[in-house]
């Protein structure tokens, strides 16, 4: 065998797939049940035979390497969805959820108030423009803004990533390069890593806990197992990664970049709703809250059903873990845009921040090209994948093509040395 894969995310299935097609012997190790990672899909909780994606929901424009992997394997991208109209001036910016669906306090805010936040938000990041690692809390208070347009600007700072809004960078609203048209897979979001999987030997629940060289190759250790080969794919998250021994152990620069790369932390609620059509005449296509539920966005289902997607920042409270009020402040949120009673017959809350094995959602973009550049550099025969290598930091679209690129590493001294091994 020629190559292991630690990891059965996007970054590993797309490794795994253009090593295989390239003609490599490659096996797939995924420490969990799941095939997918962060794109983890549930089909067993909804009714009506509806698919609640656990993680990754939205292929915005742009994505094109998954846009084009979709379109090629006959995946359905469905609804799409218009996530902010333009702020004022027509512009894409800070502004633009302003003048969406706005909850604050459980309470929907009318229109005309949210036009003038709008403007005000607008006025201000036009005159005092923020800094690219300005934190959306560090702007408001530069630019002076009324606590009401502050509360509802820092508040979309919980979309993307999820996080506790302090530590987002403005880079992530400003300019608002997020939500414009983006779509959702009919199937499931994890339905691309299952298709880039096809054929492919993947080994579900089997950690892998020890990476040791042995001459020019490697033994990759699971719990009940030892793999030989002569190259390895790391794909997991930086937490992940910081937990699977390497001997030798990992260089000091690696170990830098590793530790110095914070992953955002919180997860997403999921809900299905009867009366489907009312709901989304009411609340779609998306809302932004400033409960613990940050922002929701809508899937029409069968039978006047409807799913509400949420996305929540883990603020330590212990919320996450408690799926019931979860989903209780999701059914508040929609009861403020509706105004009625939100009758839920199913729902899940998937906690990324607890769980082992990627123990965050996605990595904050606060280190930059230097820092992604050490993230991904391989040692030895050790190739690093994954979101945090990608040139798309934080999005689907990076973990998928970093791992064309560690096969295109691999392949390429494939060629050179003859057998690939470093
Ligand atoms: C709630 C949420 C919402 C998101 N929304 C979006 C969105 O709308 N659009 C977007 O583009 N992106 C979104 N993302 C980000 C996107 O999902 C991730 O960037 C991407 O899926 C990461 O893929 P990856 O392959 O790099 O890592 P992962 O998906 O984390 O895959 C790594 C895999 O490695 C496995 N692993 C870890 N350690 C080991 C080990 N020791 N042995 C074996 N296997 C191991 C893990 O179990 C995991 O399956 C979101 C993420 C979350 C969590």
């Amino acid at each position: 065998m020629s190559t292991v894969v630690i990891g059965a995310g996007l970054a590993g299935t797309f490794a795994a797939r253009a090593l295989s097609d390239a003609g490599e012997d490659v096996v797939v190790l995924e420490a969990t049940p799941h095939l997918g990672g962060r794109t983890r899909s549930n089909r067993e909780v909804l009714r009506h035979g509806q698919v609640a994606d656990l993680g990754g929901s939205f292929l915005d424009i742009g994505q094109d390497l998954l846009l084009e992997f979709c379109v090629e394997n006959g995946i359905t991208l469905k609804p799409e969805i218009r996530m902010f109209p333009k702020g004022p001036d027509a512009r894409y910016s800070g502004a633009s959820i302003l003048l969406g669906h706005v909850v604050i306090d459980e309470k929907r805010v009318e229109d005309d108030v949210r036009a003038a936040l709008a403007r005000e938000v607008q006025d201000a990041l036009d005159s005092v423009p923020p800094g690219e690692k300005e934190t959306l809390k560090a702007w408001v208070r530069r630019a002076g803004l009324s606590r009401d347009a502050a509360d509802a600007y820092v508040m979309q700072g919980a979309f993307n990533p999820t996080a506790r809004s302090e530590l987002v960078s403005s880079w992530h609203v400003h300019p608002g390069d997020i939500g414009r048209i983006c779509w959702i897979l009919t199937d499931g979001t994890d339905t691309m890593a299952r298709v880039a999987a096809d054929g492919i030997d993947v080994r579900l629940d089997t950690p892998v806990r020890l990476v040791e060289r042995v001459g020019r190759g490697y033994r990759v250790h699971t719990d009940a197992d030892v793999l030989t080969c002569d190259n390895v794919v790391v794909s997991s998250s930086v937490q992940a990664t910081r937990r699977i021994g390497f001997d030798p152990v990992l260089p000091s620069w690696k170990m830098a970049a590793l530790l110095g790369t914070p992953l955002s932390q919180g997860g997403k609620a999921v809900g299905q709703y009867r009366d489907g059509a009312a709901i989304a005449a009411a609340a779609g296509p998306s809302t932004m809250t400033n409960g613990p539920v940050s922002m929701f966005w809508l899937k029409q289902g069968p039978e006047d059903t409807i799913i509400a997607m949420g996305t929540m920042a883990d603020l330590g409270d212990g919320m996450l873990d408690d799926e019931e009020a979860t989903l209780v402040s999701l059914d508040r949120h929609i009861e403020a845009m509706t105004g009625r009673t939100a009758e839920r017959i199913a729902g899940i809350v998937q906690n990324w921040t607890t769980e082992e094995f990627v123990g965050g959602v996605v990595n904050l973009g606060t280190g930059g090209f230097a820092r992604r550049a050490a993230l991904g550099a391989p040692v030895g025969g050790i190739h690093f994948a994954g979101e945090a290598t990608g040139e798309w930091p934080s999005a689907m679209e990076g973990a998928a093509r970093s791992g064309l690129r560690v096969a295109a590493e691999i392949l390429q001294k494939r060629r050179a040395h003859g057998n690939g091994a470093a």
